[in-house]
């Protein structure tokens, strides 16, 4: 088993950022930056343009944001391993992070492993069943697949997620319905506003998704109409779910204090964890703000955090 003075665990921009900031601190960090648990680089591989990150005036796609994050990182030092962390001990020090190919004993460690799309488990999205087959939880990812050309697309959720999907589907669907269950949209009012005037977007309002139904890909949706309780058949080509986040936190489970939908418990205003030298940042710890600028500041924070604590203890000069 290697040792390292710092191991950083996810590859978004809090990962990246907690990386830049702890290499530059010359602690040489490792970190995992993931494999088989989703793309490297987080959820922005999975976004086009991110246009509210500052600095960039004109936008940046979210695979060439990652990359640079990368690189970045990686001028400094930064050992990136591409193996996914399957189970930490921190029970004493030095603490051990296995992963599937590589192990380390750790002086501290910074968890910034984000948080997956959900999927809605209802007839016809499951495993052999039509997921994959005109069902997916990314539309982004997915979209632009021959499949859905000039098709009807479903896109479940009001948050902003979904107006992006359903703005995005409009480049290749014939009509892009927003299926969701209020009366009124979470989205921001801008993301709400472009979605709403878009004429290809039609909101079914206080509505959801019963069953999808197909041959060998999708072919209908049922819509149920919450209020009365009434279910429609319409003719659709493609279910996209935008419904929110669990943060990938499972692993860590028994081994420091989550909050009771997963995400990990900081103390106020730190990346501090309730184990000394466990850090946390980005969206594993953060349910209310979940952007790029914001994992990245707490990125930054817990390097500091991490190089201040270790100076203290004893570790670094
Ligand atoms: P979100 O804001 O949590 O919205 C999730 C949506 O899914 C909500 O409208 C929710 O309905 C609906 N939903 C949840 N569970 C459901 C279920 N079982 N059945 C039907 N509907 C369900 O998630 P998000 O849209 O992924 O956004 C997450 C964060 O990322 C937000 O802070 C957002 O601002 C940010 N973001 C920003 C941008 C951008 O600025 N361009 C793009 C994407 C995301 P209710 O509203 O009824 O709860």
């Amino acid at each position: 088993m290697e040792k390292a003075k710092v191991v950083i665990i996810g590859s978004g921009p809090a990962g990246y950022t907690a990386a830049i900031y702890a290499s530059r601190a010359n602690l040489e960090p490792v970190l995992y930056e993931g494999f088989f648990t989703g793309p490297a680089g987080g959820q922005l591989m999975t976004t086009t343009d991110v246009e509210n990150f500052p600095g960039f005036p004109n936008g940046i796609t979210g695979p060439e944001m990652m990359d640079n994050f990368r690189k970045q990182a990686e001028r400094f030092g930064t050992k990136i391993l591409t193996d996914d962390v399957e189970s930490v001990d921190f029970s004493e020090g030095p603490m051990k992070v296995h992963g599937k190919k590589y192990a380390h004993e750790a002086t501290a460690v910074i968890i910034a492993t984000g948080a997956s799309a959900n999927k809605l488990d209802i007839p016809g999205t499951r495993e052999g069943e039509f997921w994959q087959k005109g069902v997916t939880a990314c539309a982004v990812c997915d979209g632009a697949m021959p499949i859905f050309r000039e098709k009807k697309l479903y896109v479940v959720g009001g948050g902003d997620s979904a107006m992006e999907e359903a703005l995005f589907l409009t480049k290749f669907g014939s009509k892009v319905y927003i299926v969701h269950r209020r009366d009124e949209l979470r989205a921001s009012k801008i993301m709400q506003q472009r979605a709403i005037e878009h004429p290809k977007i039609e909101v079914l309002w206080s509505s959801v998704m019963t069953k999808v139904s197909g041959d060998n890909v999708v072919g209908s949706v049922t819509i149920q109409d919450v209020k009365t309780g009434k279910e429609t058949e319409h003719e659709a080509g493609g279910v996209f779910f935008a419904i929110g986040h669990t943060p990938n936190t499972a692993f860590l489970k028994g081994q420091i204090d989550l909050h009771d939908n997963g995400y990990i418990k900081v103390k106020p205003g730190t990346c501090r964890t309730n184990v000394d030298l466990v850090f946390a940042c980005g969206d594993a710890q953060d349910h209310v703000y979940r952007q790029a600028i914001t994992a990245a500041g707490t990125g930054c924070m817990a390097a500091l955090e991490a190089e201040r604590e270790l100076s203290a203890r004893g570790f670094i000069g």
